[in-house]
């Protein structure tokens, strides 16, 4: 056992602090590596304060982990010390079930290995996450990491980037489609991203007036402001799909009302509590509400290498280990530009 510097929540109602816990030693099919960076998802937000009624404690978050190779087991054949990794949302599923054989370990049907607030396949052994000096996982579950982008820029790739990437890639959107992306945060400016470079045309629908030329920047062909009734009436009937990353409770109804028929709306944002849908939104225009969990294994190296081959990385804003609370209040104000990364250095 390793003993490992972290930063952790001990409960709902108090800030994260430093705290120490025990990695396992690395076992034959094992990759150990140095976090060098971690993204700050708003996932880690609902789950650090219990929003989602889920939480054990203490919890060290994060899961969108970039690294160094520090040792591997006897039996690793895709890693050796030195090279650069990632781990995103999952260290583990049964790999025996119809999805995990398909690939899509985030549906494993007995239950995935969440990166951490969760356990691994023993259903014993509490999973911790990326705020955190050092990481063991299944070589299975590590994604290679190309050293032509900036390193920090990646780490968001490992969810708000597969998150977006996925729902995307399973709709075939593309050339031809209008969609709207709902809400400019993390997720958020990596679908307006990935929107783009798919070739459709992507409208920013956001709730913030100060984002319009940071959206224009990141690719989008037009923002609107979603508290103003005049600008969304404009896109009534308009969008072949619509993309929800926001994080707050909000009205779904008027966004079906913004997509044509067989419209889509993509729930990839998570609110804590339920959304009443008026049968007659969905009805009228056989249009359809659908939601998507991140990725699995083979299309998250897809998205990696995608995003090595076509330069697109994340738009981020580092911060230290001592700063998390602050960068998450400045989250929940909507206050991110695009997603704060922590630089482990500073643990
Ligand atoms: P984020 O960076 O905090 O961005 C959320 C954005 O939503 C904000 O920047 C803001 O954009 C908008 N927003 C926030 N509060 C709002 C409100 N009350 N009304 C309307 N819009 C509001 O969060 P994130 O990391 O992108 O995560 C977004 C959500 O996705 C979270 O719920 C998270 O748990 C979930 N998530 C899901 C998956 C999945 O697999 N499905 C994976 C990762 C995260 P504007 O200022 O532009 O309005
Ligand atoms: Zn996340
Ligand atoms: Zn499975």
């Amino acid at each position: 056992m390793t003993a490992t510097k972290a930063y952790a929540a001990q409960s709902a109602s108090s800030p994260l602090s430093s705290w120490s816990f025990e990695r396992r030693e690395p076992g034959p099919k094992d990759v150990q590596f140095d976090i060098l960076y971690c993204g700050v998802c708003h996932t880690d937000i609902h789950l650090v304060r219990n929003e989602w009624g889920s939480s054990v404690y203490p919890m060290v978050p994060g899961h969108e982990i970039v690294g160094r190779v520090t040792r591997v087991g006897n039996q690793v054949r895709k890693f050796k010390t030195g090279d650069l990794v990632g781990v995103g949302c999952l260290v583990d599923s049964c790999r025996d079930c119809e999805n995990c054989a398909e690939g899509l370990e985030q549906y494993c049907l007995n239950g995935n290995s969440p990166t951490y607030n969760g356990k691994e396949q023993d259903k014993k052994t509490i999973t911790y996450g990326g705020y955190s000096k050092m990481m063991v996982t299944n070589e299975d579950f590590v994604l290679r990491v190309s050293d032509k982008l900036p390193l920090q820029a990646v780490a968001p790739l490992l969810c708000a980037g597969i998150t977006t990437y996925s729902p995307l890639k399973h709709w075939r959107i593309g050339k031809g489609h209008k969609i709207g992306v709902l809400g400019l945060g993390g997720l958020g400016h990596m679908a307006v991203k990935f929107g783009v470079a798919f070739g459709a045309e992507v409208t920013m629908l956001s709730g913030s007036a100060s984002k319009e030329a940071d959206a224009k920047r990141l690719g989008a062909h037009k923002f609107l402001l979603t508290k103003d009734e005049q600008q969304l009436k404009k896109v009534n009937g308009y969008f072949d799909f619509i993309i929800d990353t926001v994080s707050a409770p909000h009205d779904h109804n008027l966004y079906l009302g913004l997509l044509r028929t067989n419209g889509v709306l993509i729930c990839v944002g998570a609110p804590p509590t339920p959304t009443q849908i008026l049968g007659f939104n969905l009805i009228g225009g056989r249009k359809s509400i659908a939601g998507s969990l991140i990725g699995g294994l083979p299309e998250t190296q897809e998205m990696l290498d995608y995003c090595a081959a076509n330069n697109i990385v994340s738009d981020v804003e580092m911060i230290d280990m001592k700063d998390i609370s602050t960068a998450y209040e400045r989250m929940l104000k909507g206050d991110v530009r695009y997603r704060f990364v922590i630089d482990m250095a500073s643990l």
